[in-house]
């Protein structure tokens, strides 16, 4: 069944959007939350695992310090209010991948709580208030095995790795975010993407998007326009990556404003976003937090951390991303459009790894916010998983700085590392990019190209030196690119003049 869907300009012409976001983070400590199994991605399925995180009988959990220290900073750099007491809780479900039959979480009283952070977007800042953020662990992972899409419905049978059972989370949960209107869906991304830059630069988890440690649900309301009010929201669930967070808030928008044209209503419920079509479809009906009948974790002593601890943590913070984003812009003497481009992309790290390996401010960005982010874009997957590295483009930048090839020739390159052909040196060697700069081969080209444009030629002869334009494209074509153009001129008026 296909949705209908309003036009985007007639959805904002008669409702507002509401936004809530609940990211998942998963942290990079070298063991689980509740146990000492290590906490790292991959491995054989069920290798990781012990009494505690398998959930068997008389198990006891202890809580996982690194833990708690990333989630303060974490919640310090979001603005948050830091508990001096709280406890887990049992958030009981069941669920294959979950073998104790709960999850432990933190409830009504999670280690962090009123926060802020502010997005820019398009030049304008959003504040978007943060409700909570809280300590939790993850759960297995099911895979089904026989169907078509990988789902439950129609495989054979399913399989349950517990690997991933226990590992950290935070979630962190914003208040519903309204006033955003026709830029909804682009503070979505926009939060998510400069959360995670935040994430990256406090170093608490690898928060990769397309692996799963980075994950957003998108919850979406719509009221009608002007009421203030709160509508009916939906949970589209992980979300994986920042292009899918924006056009899921928009699918949704339209959607919603379909259902209640047509007088109907919304349920709340998770919905599950496809990547390869674009749509949400129903999930399950949206349990309400009495129904996972919450309690205090009996096995765990309360977490207190002493003031002096949080204010030890606090001066342990990155740079805010404001201020940062003030500097880097400064000390790479980028416009403001330049930076707005920058940041709009998701590219401010990667731009600044790219400088520290060595490239100009201006190669790096000309790489990452044109060239990439376009190809990015083609390929519909965010620019960070295309398969580049900051170290690749500094040396393929460097390629170009010593002359061995040139920005057209670079852009092969750049086809290579994303098919995976090896270094750029290999590539360029591969694939015979490297510039010809030699004056045997060069010459010859040139002699050929007078040879073949003798009105030009004469045009030369007499003075017009900015003719000499129309010979070195000659030359160039006939090298398809690969010529020297800079020696070619040389050469071309050495010859004629
Ligand atoms: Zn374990």
């Amino acid at each position: 069944m296909t949705d209908t869907l309003v036009p985007w300009d007639d959805v904002l012409a008669a409702y507002d959007p509401a936004l809530g976001l609940e990211v998942h983070v998963e942290l990079n400590t070298h063991t689980k939350m509740f146990c000492g199994c290590p906490a790292v991605f991959g491995g054989e399925p069920n290798t990781q695992v012990c009494p505690t995180c398998l959930g068997l009988p008389g198990a006891m959990p202890v809580v996982n310090g690194k833990a708690v220290e990333s989630a303060i900073r974490i919640g310090l750099a979001l603005n948050c209010e830091i508990a001096e007491w709280c406890r887990f809780a049992r958030k009981n479900y069941f669920y294959p991948d979950m073998p104790k039959n709960f999850q432990t979480s933190q409830y009504d009283e999670p280690i962090c709580f009123e926060g802020w952070i502010d997005v820019e977007v398009e030049g304008e800042t959003f504040r978007v208030e943060i409700e909570r953020a809280h300590m939790e662990e993850d759960t297995g992972k099911s895979l089904h095995v026989g169907g078509a899409t990988g789902r439950i419905h129609g495989a054979d049978y399913s399989l349950v790795d517990y690997n991933r059972a226990g590992i950290p989370l935070i979630e962190i949960v914003t208040k519903p975010i309204m006033g955003a209107g026709a830029k909804a869906p682009a503070v979505a991304r926009a939060y998510v993407s400069q959360l995670r830059d935040l994430i990256l630069a406090l170093g608490v988890s690898e928060a990769r998007m397309d692996q799963g440690n980075l994950r957003a649900d998108v919850n979406l309301s719509l009221a009608p326009k002007g009421t203030g009010g709160l509508g009916t929201r939906t949970e589209t669930k992980n979300v994986n990556s920042f292009r899918s967070v924006e056009r899921a808030v928009r699918y949704e928008m339209q959607r919603h404003a379909a259902v209640l044209d047509a007088g109907g209503a919304i349920f709340q419920e998770t919905r599950h976003w496809h990547e390869d079509t674009g749509v949400t479809t129903a999930g399950r009906a949206k349990s309400d937090a009495d129904d996972y009948r919450y309690f205090p974790e009996p096995d765990l002593v309360p977490v207190a951390p002493s003031r002096e601890w949080v204010e030890e943590l606090r001066g342990t913070l990155p740079e805010n991303p404001v201020e940062r984003r003030a500097r880097l812009q400064s000390d790479w003497g980028y416009t403001d459009l330049e930076m707005r481009d920058v940041v709009a992309s998701g590219v401010l790290v990667p731009i600044e790894e790219t400088v520290a390996a060595g490239a100009s401010p201006q190669a790096a960005r000309k790489w990452w916010s044109s060239e990439l982010a376009r190809r990015a874009n083609d390929a519909g997957v965010d620019v960070v998983d295309l398969g580049v590295s900051p170290a690749q483009v500094a040396a393929v930048q460097a390629l170009v700085d010593a002359g061995t090839v040139n920005d057209k020739l670079a852009r092969q390159v750049f086809d290579g590392l994303i098919a995976g052909e090896g270094t750029p040196e290999e590539i360029v060697a591969a694939r015979g990019l490297a510039v010809v700069s030699d004056d045997g081969a060069l010459g010859a080209a040139v002699d050929a190209a007078i040879a073949a444009n003798p009105d030009v030629a004469d045009k030369i002869r007499d003075g017009k030196v900015a003719a000499a334009g129309a010979l070195i494209g000659a030359v160039m074509k006939e090298m398809r690119g690969q010529a020297d153009a800079a020696r070619v001129r040389e050469l071309v008026l050495e010859k004629l003049t």
